[in-house]
C-alpha cells in the first residue's frame, strides 16, 4: 500500500494507542449513539437524515463523499459537465412556475465569467439568495445552464469539496456542521484496531481517517482513509464470521429427515416442473435440513429466475414435521407480494399461512403466529413475535449480512435459514464475503422463458411506446408504467404518481382500468391495489420504483420506464424482472430524453439493457460505468452495508484482514466490542 506522508493529518500514525487489556473495560464506542446528541439536531433534521439510512453519529461519520472537486471556474464550464462547483456572487434572482415546476434561477457571476444558475421545485431557495450573496454552487451544465443540485450560502474559502451520493435533501452545510461536530467524539472513541496492528499494516488511527475522509488536505488522503476503514470493515466481518461458526457449531437444530408426503403433492401442484437447477437446489437444502446443525444456505439467482418456489419449498419441510417456517421480506410491499404468491399454494395443499405486517392487529398477530407458514418483514419477526415452533426461516433480499435476523431468530431457537439474493455476484466472492454460508445458485431462468425485448425509445416517439403498450392490453395482457425517479420527497414522489395515473386515465390510456402504486399508501390499500391487479381487474399498474424488488404478476408482460435516464443499471435491470415472469413474450419500453440531452454513461447503460438480459453481464458493465465502485445491484444484497470496501477492487485488502483476523479472533479490547455489536456476543468459552 502506499506510504503514508508524515505531514498529512495522519500524524497520529505512529503514537501507539493505549490498548485496554480485558473486554470488561471494552465498550461500543459512543458514536452508537442517536444523532440528536449533537448541537442542533431536531426532530426534523433527523428526519430527514433517517431517510439517507443515518441514524447514529457513526452513521455521519461514516457518510463517505464519493468524490471530491475542487471549485472550478466558469470560463472553464462549457457542453454537458459532470458535477461540479463554483464559487460565485449572485447578480440577481427570479422565481417563476413552469407547467407543474417552481424554477428559481439566478444569474451568477465569478472572476471569469457569468452564468445563470437554476433550481427546480425549491422555491425557498428564492428567499435565501439576493444581489451580491456569496454561494457554492454543486451541480452540471446542461444546455448551457447550470442545474444545482446543492448549494451552500458564505462557503468556508475553497478546500476541496466533498460530493456526497446523489438524492439527497441534506444540505452540504448541514453535514459539514454534522461532521464537525461529530468528529471530537470520534476522537475520544476507542480505536478498535491494535496500535501493533495498525502500525504493521501502516494503517492511520480511525479518527483521523475520519477526518480525512470530510476534510481531505492531499488528494491521496481520502483514498488512504478509505482503506483504513474499510480495513477495519473487513477486519469486523472476517472476526464476526470466525466466531458464528463456532456458535453454530455448537447449536442445534430439529432435523427434518427426508422429504414426505406433502412436498411430494407440492411438486404435482406446482403447474410446471423443476429446472435442473432448482432441483440441485433442493437436493442441497435437503441435505441441510437432514441434519442437526442449522442451516446457512444462501440461494443465489437473478430475478425470475425462480428462488421463490425453491424457498416454499424449504418452508413445507418444516410443515411437514409439524414445525412452522417463516418467510421474511426487507418491504411491507415485498411481504405482501410474498404473501398473495405463496398463500393459494399453501391453501390448496392445506397449509396455513398468515401475514404479518405493521397493520396487522393483536388479535391478527396472535392468530397469525400459529400459522404452519408466516410471512412477514425482517422487522417484525424481529420485534419479538414469538412463533410457535419456527424450523426454517427464509430471509428474502438480506441486509446486514443477515446479522440482525440471525441475532433474534436464534435466540432460544435455532433454525435452519436460507437466504435468497438476486444480487449476481460470482460464487467465489460470496463465500468470501458470506464466509459460513454455503451457496445454491440457480444459473438459468426457467427454459420455457422468453427473453424479455427491450427497447429504447426517446421521449419524442413515446407515443410509439403507448401504441405498442395498448395493443398488448387489448390482447388481454397487463402493463406496468413506472414513474421518473425525481430527486424530491417520497410525498412528492407519490404524487407525481397520482397524476401521471390520472393523466393516463385521461388520455392515452382511457380505455383501460389504471391502478396506481408507491410508498405513501397504506398498507392495506396497497395491499388491495396488488391484489386487484393480481386478479385482472387492474390493466396497468403505474408505479414508482415500489415495484422495483418482488412483484411477481405473470400476465403484466409490458413495463414502460418513464425517464429511463434517471435510473442505475442495477435499479433498471430489477424493474425490468418484474416482466417475462411467464411464457409470454415480455416488453421492456425504456422512454428517455433526447440522446443529445443524456450523459456518455447513460446512454451506455441504456445500450447496455438493450442488449443482453443477463445479470452477471450487466454487472461487469455496470461496474466499468462506475469505474470499479460500488457493487452491481449492492443496495438489494446488504452488501451496500460494506461502506467503504469495494468488493471487486479490494480483494488484496481483503486478504490482509483475514488474515489479521485469524490472529485476533478471539483477543479482548475494543475490536472484540465492536464484533460484538455487530454481531451479538458468543461466549466463546462455553
Ligand atoms: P425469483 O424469486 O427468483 O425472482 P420467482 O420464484 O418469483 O423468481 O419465479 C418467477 C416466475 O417463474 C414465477 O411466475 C414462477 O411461477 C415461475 N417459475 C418458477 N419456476 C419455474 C419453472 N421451473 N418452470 C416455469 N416457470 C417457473
Ligand atoms: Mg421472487
Amino acid at each position: 500500500m502506499t506510504p503514508i506522508r508524515r505531514q498529512t493529518v495522519f500524524a497520529g500514525l505512529d503514537q501507539p494507542q493505549a490498548w485496554p487489556p480485558t473486554r470488561g473495560t471494552a465498550r461500543p464506542s459512543r458514536l452508537d449513539g442517536e444523532l440528536d446528541a449533537l448541537p442542533g439536531v431536531g426532530v426534523t433534521i433527523k428526519r430527514k437524515l433517517a431517510k439517507l439510512g443515518l441514524a447514529t453519529i457513526r452513521d455521519v461519520l461514516e457518510h463517505a463523499p464519493f468524490r471530491y472537486v475542487e471549485p472550478g471556474a466558469i470560463r472553464d464550464l462549457f457542453g454537458e459537465t459532470d458535477e461540479v462547483a463554483i464559487d460565485v456572487t449572485v447578480k440577481r434572482v427570479t422565481k417563476r412556475r413552469a407547467r407543474k415546476v417552481t424554477i428559481v434561477e439566478a444569474v451568477v457571476f465569478d472572476g471569469t465569467g457569468q452564468i445563470s444558475a437554476a433550481w427546480f421545485n425549491q422555491p425557498w431557495v428564492f428567499d435565501q439568495l439576493g444581489e451580491g450573496t456569496r454561494v457554492r454552487l454543486v451541480g452540471t451544465l446542461r444546455r448551457g445552464a447550470f442545474a444545482v443540485r446543492s448549494h451552500e450560502v458564505d462557503p468556508p474559502p475553497a478546500g476541496r469539496v466533498p460530493i456526497y451520493p446523489a438524492g439527497e435533501e441534506v444540505a452540504p452545510k448541514l453535514l459539514r456542521r454534522l461532521v464537525a461536530s461529530a468528529l471530537p467524539l470520534a476522537a475520544n472513541a476507542l480505536d478498535p484496531l491494535p496500535a501493533e496492528l495498525r502500525q504493521r499494516e501502516r494503517l492511520p488511527l480511525r479518527r483521523d481517517a475520519l477526518t480525512a475522509l470530510h476534510q481531505p488536505h492531499a488528494e491521496h488522503d481520502a483514498e488512504t482513509a478509505r482503506q483504513r476503514l474499510a480495513f477495519e470493515e473487513l477486519l469486523l466481518l472476517q472476526v464476526g464470521i470466525a466466531r458464528r461458526a463456532v456458535e453454530r457449531e455448537r447449536t442445534l437444530a430439529p432435523s427434518l429427515g427426508e422429504a414426505g408426503e406433502l412436498i411430494e403433492r407440492y411438486r404435482k401442484a406446482l403447474p410446471f416442473a423443476l429446472t435442473p437447477y432448482q432441483e440441485q437446489a433442493v437436493r442441497e437444502l435437503d441435505a441441510d435440513l437432514g441434519r442437526t446443525v442449522p442451516m446457512q444456505r444462501l440461494l443465489q439467482g437473478d430475478v425470475g429466475s425462480g428462488k421463490t418456489v425453491v424457498a416454499l419449498y424449504a418452508l413445507l419441510r418444516a410443515v411437514e414435521n409439524g414445525r412452522q417456517g417463516a418467510l421474511m421480506a426487507p418491504t411491507e410491499t415485498l411481504a405482501e407480494q410474498h404473501f398473495l404468491t405463496v398463500e393459494p399454494l399453501c391453501t390448496a395443499l392445506g397449509v396455513t399461512c398468515a401475514l404479518l405486517t405493521s397493520a396487522s392487529k393483536k388479535r391478527e398477530r396472535d392468530l397469525a403466529v400459529h400459522a404452519d407458514v408466516v410471512v412477514g418483514t425482517h422487522a417484525l419477526i424481529q420485534e419479538g413475535v414469538e412463533l410457535r415452533d419456527l424450523a426454517v426461516a427464509v430471509v428474502d433480499e438480506q441486509h446486514r449480512f443477515g446479522v440482525e435476523q440471525r441475532k433474534a431468530l436464534t435466540q432460544g431457537r435455532a433454525p435452519h435459514v436460507l437466504h435468497m439474493t438476486a444480487t449476481p455476484i460470482p460464487r467465489t466472492l460470496a463465500l468470501t464475503v458470506y464466509g459460513d454460508l454455503a451457496v445454491s445458485e440457480i444459473a438459468k431462468p426457467p427454459a420455457s422463458r422468453k427473453p424479455i425485448v427491450t427497447r429504447w425509445i426517446t421521449e419524442d416517439r413515446a407515443s410509439e411506446a403507448y401504441t405498442r403498450l395498448t395493443a398488448l392490453l387489448a390482447e388481454g395482457r397487463q402493463a406496468y408504467v413506472v414513474c421518473p425517479l425525481v430527486e424530491a420527497s417520497e410525498t412528492s414522489l407519490a404524487r407525481a404518481a397520482e397524476e401521471e395515473a390520472e393523466r393516463l386515465r385521461r388520455a392515452e390510456l382511457c380505455d383501460f382500468r389504471v391502478g396506481c402504486l408507491h410508498g405513501r399508501l397504506k398498507a392495506d390499500e396497497r395491499r388491495a391495489t396488488m391484489a386487484r391487479f393480481k386478479a385482472r381487474e387492474l390493466d396497468v399498474l403505474v408505479a414508482t420504483t415500489v415495484i422495483e424488488v418482488g412483484v411477481d404478476v405473470p400476465n403484466a408482460t409490458v413495463m414502460i420506464v418513464q425517464e429511463a435516464d434517471r435510473f442505475g443499471l442495477a435499479q433498471l435491470h430489477q424493474l425490468r424482472g418484474r416482466v417475462g415472469r411467464g411464457g409470454e413474450q415480455s416488453y421492456c419500453l425504456l422512454v428517455s430524453r433526447g440522446r443529445d440531452e443524456l450523459s456518455e454513461t447513460a446512454i451506455k447503460r441504456l445500450e447496455a439493457l438493450v442488449a443482453t438480459t443477463d445479470g452477471f453481464e450487466l454487472a461487469e458493465v455496470d461496474l466499468d460505468l462506475r469505474g470499479g465502485g460500488q457493487l452491481f445491484g449492492s443496495r438489494q444484497s446488504g452488501l451496500s452495508d460494506l461502506r467503504f470496501a469495494h468488493i471487486r477492487d479490494d480483494r488484496p485488502l481483503l486478504e490482509r484482514a483475514r488474515d489479521a483476523a485469524r490472529q485476533l479472533a478471539d483477543a479482548p479490547g475494543p475490536l472484540a466490542a465492536e464484533v460484538d455489536a455487530l454481531f451479538g456476543s458468543v461466549d466463546l468459552q462455553a
